[in-house]
């Protein structure tokens, strides 16, 4: 049987193309031809990795499309998701996106590749790869939980039948009985009044139904449940094959995803190999969240409150404070001193994660940056922020028993605030010492041993794979 080409089509945020790029590397080693696609200003995610792999054997290149920022009214460089200037911006940079339609389709046409793995935010690439008969496979990056309590909230609204935003309601005919309330719900799921994102999701969630299934970063040991109630209940076709941050096995991988760290990979590893083992907190929040600087301060207080050790990566640098830290409790790096490690900009956090002296991670709950703690085997002090983050935060808190919430109340896609210095300690103190702590780390453990055998020859994402790639083979001998 003749090889299989597939194209990966990543939305271009971090939180997309880094587990994208893990997915074609993962394609490519089981001898499978990948070609990514990206535009000119995200190449650099790529390159590296691309470059390093094509020259040990694999399979893997890139193919560029050019980006119309400025025809539908962006700055020049907004060519990633995360540049982004306001939200109100994000409308028009989903027209820029659906405008490559006409050049994939020219590509597919080209490179007739047996499949295309585009991005749940492309909704219009089921048409094109249907144009040239190709099945097109479907990433969310999310989690099978979030999907099915997305499905869940669209379908039934609860949100609706409570008396005020702080009322908790059931996410009704999920397997377990999990609560939110309105205010952690995303306006844009919640309201009433049309908005550009209404026509979005409608698209969205009608190419899940046409395309000819979806690739989760997840593997079934982990969300068991929430695989078979998506498939059984939902009637969707979905293959596991992550999680995918595992195939970065050294160092060099590990250091370099994403972006540039701000920090040199092997200072950071000394600083952490002269701490003793569980003794340090790593407190990161992804790449798009965003806090108010009230909330930073809060931030800095807890931490400090709770005495441990940290490695505490500072991503936001404000305009209007001119790239200051206004907000910075004052001497706070001098009495930190030793103790605490801060990255200004991006953390090698897979690199850190995987360190034994880490014994929480403090973390927003995006899909990736849990998948990466859950790999560590670390337990985490939940604190999410925005998209399906407060449902992501329930897999820890209440299903599998290895995080406790810091009390994030509001879902907010800018300067959120709100959570106090006292809750931040408390639950860092709760998930790095005593009794319960020890519970949660060994059933984080437990996990990180059952994510590691998923992806092993036999495993359940090694066989999830081998089946997708099996029916890919049958429908190219088919067609
Ligand atoms: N990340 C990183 N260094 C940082 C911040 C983030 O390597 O300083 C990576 C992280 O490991 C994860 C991704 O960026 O793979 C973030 O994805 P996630 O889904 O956790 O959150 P998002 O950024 O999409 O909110």
């Amino acid at each position: 049987m003749g090889e299989l080409h597939v194209l990966f089509f990543p939305f271009m945020a971090q939180g997309h193309m880094i587990p994208t790029l893990d997915m074609a590397k993962l394609f490519a080693s089981r001898s499978v031809k990948a070609t990514i696609i990206t535009t000119p200003l995200n190449q650099p995610v790529f390159s590296k990795a691309v470059d390093k792999y094509s020259q040990l054997g694999l399979q893997i290149q890139i193919r560029l499309l050019q980006f119309p920022a400025v025809e539908v009214g962006l700055p020049e460089d907004c060519e990633s998701a995360d540049k982004i200037p306001s939200s109100d911006a994000l409308p028009k940079f989903f027209k820029a996106c659906a405008m490559l339609q006409k050049p994939l389709e020219d590509l597919l046409q080209e490179l007739r590749p047996n499949c295309l793995v585009a991005d749940m935010f492309f909704p219009w690439a089921t048409e094109a790869a249907a144009k040239f008969d190709i099945p097109r496979l479907i990433f969310h990056g999310s989690s099978y939980l979030a999907m099915c309590a997305t499905d869940s909230l669209r379908t039934h609204k609860p949100f609706n039948d409570v008396s005020s935003d702080l009322e908790l309601f059931n996410i009704p005919n999920l397997p377990h009985e999990l609560k939110l309330t309105r205010l952690q719900v995303s306006p844009m799921e919640r309201s009433e009044i049309e908005t550009p994102f209404t026509e979005i999701l409608k698209r969205l969630t009608e190419s899940e139904e046409t395309s000819y299934g979806v690739i989760f970063n997840s593997f079934y040991e982990l969300e068991p449940d929430y695989a078979e109630h998506y498939k059984n209940v939902l009637g969707r076709r979905a293959w596991s094959v992550g999680p995918l941050s595992l195939y970065n096995r050294d160092v060099e991988d590990k250091a370099q995803r994403g972006k540039k760290s701000a920090i040199d990979e092997h200072k950071c590893l000394e600083w952490l190999d002269s701490k003793n083992p569980h003794s340090v907190v790593y407190v990161c929040f992804g790449s798009v969240a965003n806090f108010a600087p009230s909330q930073l301060h809060e931030m800095a207080m807890g931490i400090e409150a709770s005495g441990m050790d940290f490695v505490w990566v500072i991503r936001n640098k404000r305009e209007e404070d001119n790239g200051s830290e206004k907000w910075m409790p004052e001497g706070f790096e001098e009495r930190t001193k030793g103790k605490g490690l801060i990255i200004r900009g991006w953390a090698p956090q897979v690199l850190i994660l995987d360190h034994e002296a880490v014994g929480a991670f403090v973390t927003h709950c995006g899909w990736n940056s849990t998948l990466e703690g859950i790999c560590g085997g670390v337990p985490m002090v939940t604190w999410p922020v925005f998209a399906e983050q407060f449902v992501n935060e329930k897999l820890m808190t209440d299903i599998l028993g290895t995080g406790i919430g810091v009390g994030s109340k509001e879902w907010k896609r800018a300067d959120s605030d709100g959570v106090k210095r006292e809750a931040i300690a408390e639950a860092i103190k709760k998930v790095m010492i005593g009794e319960e702590s020890e519970e949660m780390r060994s059933r984080a453990k437990a996990m990180k041993e059952k994510a590691k055998k998923a992806i092993e020859e036999g495993g359940s994402s090694y066989l999830g794979l081998s089946s997708l790639l099996d029916e890919l083979r049958a429908y190219h001998a088919k067609h």
